[in-house]
C-alpha cells in the first residue's frame, strides 16, 4: 500500500467558498492595499483577539523585525539567540548592527537569562530573544535585566501566536514584540505578519516607517520601507482568525498523543506545558539522547522519511554556523554549548490542525520500531 506524505507542517486555509464574496467586495471597492478596509478589519481583529492595544500589520514576519530596530534606534550590539530562524539575525545585520549570541536553557531552548550580563558591553543597546517553539521566554527575568542596564528588549514572537499566561497576551512583554503569519505558522495570512508595541505614539511611527516614511501626501518623516499588506491576504486573515481557535485545540490533541506514546521510550525528551500558559502547540520538537535511544538524530530522520514522513530539524544548523555569523567571537561553540546539543538533538514531528489520527500513529510506529 502506497503511503500518503506527511509533510512537518501543513497551511490552515479558509474555506474557498466563503472567501469568493470577500473577492467580489475587494473588486467592487477597487481598493488593493495603502491600508484599505479589510487591512483596518484585520488590524483591529488580530489586537483584540490577541489581547494587546496597539497592532500594526506588515507584509511578512520578517520587516517588522527589521523594523522595530529602525523605530527604537537601536545601535551597537545586539544580544540575540543562535537557536532560532535565521530572520531574526538577518534583521539585526540588515540594520548594520552587530549581533551578539548568548547560549539558550536547555530545557526550552530559549534564550538564558542567567547568561545574558556577561555578553553586556558599553556598546549593547537592545535584546532580541525568541520565544521557541511558542513556549515563553522568562520575561521577568530579561526585564529586570534589561531595566538595570537600559537595554530595549524586541521579542521575535512568529511562534507564539496566542499564547497567554494566566490569561494575558505574552505580547505584551518587552517594548515590542513581532509575528509571523507565514503559511506555516499556526495562523496564516500566506505571507504576513505583525509588530505590536505599547503606546499610540510609537505605533504611528512604526506606520509611517512600514509606509517609506510617509506621514502625509508631501511629508516623509523617516527613511521607511514598503512592508504594507494588501487586501486579498488581510481578508483571507480575517477568515482565517474564525478558525484558529479550533486548530489549536486540534494540535494540542495531537500533542497529546505523541507525548503519551513517546514518554516511556528512552532517550526521547518531548516539551511540557507550564501551569497557566495557554500553549499553541506551534512545533512538536523531540530531542533525542542518542546513547540512550540507541539511534542518532539524523539516522531517525533519515528512518522516517523511507515512510514518507518529513520531520526537520528546526533549529539545526545554528545561526552561528552560517558564513555571514560564524567570524563573530560570540559564534564560537564553546560559548554556545547548549544550543549545540539542542540543534544535534531535535526533530520537529509532524504538527499541523489536520493532521489524523493515523498520520500521528504513523510517525510513534516508527519511532517506537526505529525502522
Ligand atoms: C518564520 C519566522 C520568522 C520570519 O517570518 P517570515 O514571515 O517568514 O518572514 C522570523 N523568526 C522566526 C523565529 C520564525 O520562525
Amino acid at each position: 500500500m502506497e503511503n500518503k506524505e506527511i509533510t512537518v507542517t501543513s497551511p490552515l486555509l479558509p474555506n474557498l467558498d466563503d472567501f469568493i464574496p470577500f473577492l467580489k467586495d475587494i473588486w467592487d471597492r477597487k481598493w488593493l492595499t495603502n491600508n484599505g478596509h479589510y487591512h483596518k478589519e484585520l488590524e483591529k481583529a488580530l489586537a483584540e483577539y490577541l489581547g494587546v492595544e496597539y497592532l500594526s500589520l506588515f507584509t511578512n514576519g520578517t520587516l517588522p523585525l527589521i523594523t522595530a530596530l529602525q523605530a527604537m534606534r537601536v545601535t551597537g550590539e545586539v544580544i540575540t539567540t543562535p537557536y532560532s530562524f535565521v530572520a531574526t539575525t538577518h534583521s539585526i545585520w540588515w540594520n548594520g548592527l552587530k549581533p551578539v549570541f548568548v547560549d539558550v536553557d536547555e530545557e526550552t531552548g530559549n534564550l538564558d537569562p542567567e547568561k545574558i550580563e556577561a555578553a553586556i558591553t558599553p556598546h549593547t543597546t537592545a535584546i532580541m530573544p525568541v520565544h521557541v517553539y511558542g513556549t515563553p521566554c522568562n520575561t521577568k527575568r530579561i526585564q529586570e535585566i534589561a531595566d538595570i542596564y537600559g537595554l530595549k528588549i524586541i521579542y521575535d514572537a512568529a511562534h507564539a501566536f496566542g499564547v497567554r499566561i494566566n490569561g494575558e497576551s505574552l505580547l505584551k512583554a518587552g517594548d515590542m514584540s513581532t509575528l509571523s503569519f507565514h503559511a506555516t505558522k499556526v495562523y496564516n495570512t500566506i505571507e504576513g505578519g505583525a509588530l505590536v508595541c505599547h503606546d499610540a505614539a510609537t505605533k504611528k511611527r512604526i506606520d509611517y516607517l512600514k509606509n517609506f516614511g510617509f506621514a502625509g501626501e508631501t511629508t516623509v518623516v523617516a527613511p521607511g520601507i514598503n512592508s504594507k499588506m494588501d487586501e486579498i491576504r488581510a481578508a483571507y486573515g480575517l477568515l482565517n482568525l474564525r478558525q484558529v481557535d479550533g486548530a489549536i485545540a486540534n494540535r494540542k490533541a495531537i500533542a497529546e498523543k505523541y507525548r503519551a506514546a513517546l514518554k516511556d521510550i528512552p532517550g526521547i525528551r518531548t516539551l511540557k506545558d507550564s501551569e497557566g500558559v495557554r500553549h499553541n502547540y506551534a512545533y512538536f520538537p523531540i530531542f533525542i539522547n542518542e546513547e540512550e535511544y540507541g539511534m542518532s538524530r539524523d539516522a531517525l530522520y533519515e528512518t522516517l522519511k523511507t515512510h514518507d514522513i518529513y520531520g526537520r530539524r528546526y533549529f539545526y544548523p545554528l545561526i552561528s554556523t552560517f558564513s555571514a555569523y560564524k567570524g563573530l567571537e560570540s559564534a564560537n561553540p564553546a560559548n554556545l554549548p547548549v544550543a549545540h546539543k539542542l540543534a544535534n538533538q531535535v526533530l520537529c514531528l509532524p504538527m499541523f490542525a489536520d493532521l489524523d489520527n493515523e498520520g500521528v500513529n504513523r510517525v510513534i510506529n516508527v519511532i517506537q520500531k526505529k525502522k
